[in-house]
């Protein structure tokens, strides 16, 4: 297995809790499962993953266990449990290989993997995201993306007062009557604020609020805090997603399906460890009557076209944030295998996951 680092400049800061970052970093790890090469990419983002250096070293420990044979079956090893976006980059080569080999593109493989048999989706819908602006600005910014052929925009909300971002989805919702709204706190409000904030938003339409309340993991009476306070917050008229409760904690996702936490679950391949294990997240968010929304972590073309495909293979997937190309500057394939437009991202519909569009080395040296 070779590990080959990367660094793609962002077309503008990505605000982390740790400060704003201005490049995605990680690795494309190519592997051979039986004689057909494969490709996965590693994209470890603060908060949400490993760190770039666990990152690499996990991956290392791979590539020596693994020095007589590669690896060839989908990797539990120890070295990746607690480095998901390694494991992601291990287990999407091996997924590719195998789809190369079968000649498929890798949502067909992902589908079989998961033992379904539905057909995987030729396009999936994706979201716009608009961030913090002014009232006016952010319904300009919203009609752009009806313009651009969006149904769905998820708004930014939380860097102002509760009444500053009633207003501003108010003014959305005034120029953009059709439009399918979502919000995204980020966790940055207390319980009545959010109880606040949520009566208002049914009100114009919302559809769901991601992460009202922040992820705390801390036990309390038998279920986790921040999943029981986002039990209290259903029913209120807008649903209720979950993103960075789902970073935090042993197994997250059957512990907020347990706890009857959210109406809708926003599903990462790269911090859960893997298109499969997006896959297999989504069918049991389904199972409970619960929503799938899968999304990337900002990263390159070969993990996006990846989150691409994990999304193909759930039926009837509601819009995704899976148009995210446009945050970088420059990317690992020369050209976007899964590009977006009129609010639809097609699926590859080449052999594994970028079809005849190939991983580029040459794009993939530190910057
Ligand atoms: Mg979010």
């Amino acid at each position: 297995m070779d590990i080959h680092p990367f660094a793609l400049a962002l077309a503008r800061p990505l605000g982390t809790a740790r400060g704003d970052i201005t490049e995605r970093e990680g690795f494309v790890v190519r592997l051979s499962v039986d004689g057909t090469t494969g490709v996965g990419e590693a994209a470890p983002l603060p908060d949400w993953t490993e760190s770039l250096a666990a990152c690499e070293a996990a991956l290392e420990r791979v590539a020596e266990s693994e020095a007589e044979t590669e690896p060839t079956a989908l990797p539990t090893h120890e070295t990746l449990a607690d480095a998901p976006a390694a494991r992601h980059a291990v287990a999407s080569a091996v997924l590719d290989a195998r789809a190369h080999a079968a000649g498929e593109p890798l949502a067909r493989t992902l589908v079989d993997e998961a033992g379904n048999g539905a057909a995987p989706c030729a396009s999936v819908p994706v979201n716009a995201t608009v961030g913090d602006g002014g009232p006016e600005a952010t319904a300009a910014a919203v009609a752009s993306a009806v313009a651009d052929g969006f149904g769905t925009v998820k708004l930014k909300v939380g860097a102002r007062s509760v009444a500053a971002d009633i207003e501003r989805i108010a003014a959305v919702r005034d120029r953009c009557p059709d439009i399918t709204l979502r919000a995204d706190a980020n966790g940055s409000w207390d319980l009545r604020a959010a109880e606040r904030a949520l009566e208002a938003f049914a009100d114009h339409g919302v559809a769901y609020v991601e992460q009202p309340l922040p992820a705390d993991p801390t036990p309390e009476s038998g279920t986790r805090r921040d999943l029981r306070a986002h039990a209290e917050l259903r029913g209120l008229g807008v649903g209720i997603a979950l993103d960075e409760s789902l970073a935090v904690g042993g197994e997250p996702v059957a512990a907020a399906l347990d706890a009857a936490a959210a109406d809708a679950l926003v599903l990462k391949p790269m911090a859960l460890g893997g298109p499969d294990r997006a896959v297999a997240a989504a069918h049991a968010a389904r199972n409970a009557g619960v929503q799938p929304v899968l999304t990337t972590t900002i990263d390159g073309a070969l993990a996006r076209a990846t989150a691409v495909h994990a999304a193909a293979a759930v039926p009837d997937v509601s819009a995704c944030g899976l148009a995210t190309g446009d945050r970088l500057e420059c990317d690992l394939l020369d050209a976007d295998p899964a590009p977006v437009a009129d609010g639809r991202v097609r699926v590859p519909d080449g052999p594994g996951v970028a079809g005849a569009t190939r991983w580029h080395q040459g794009r993939t040296d530190r910057v």
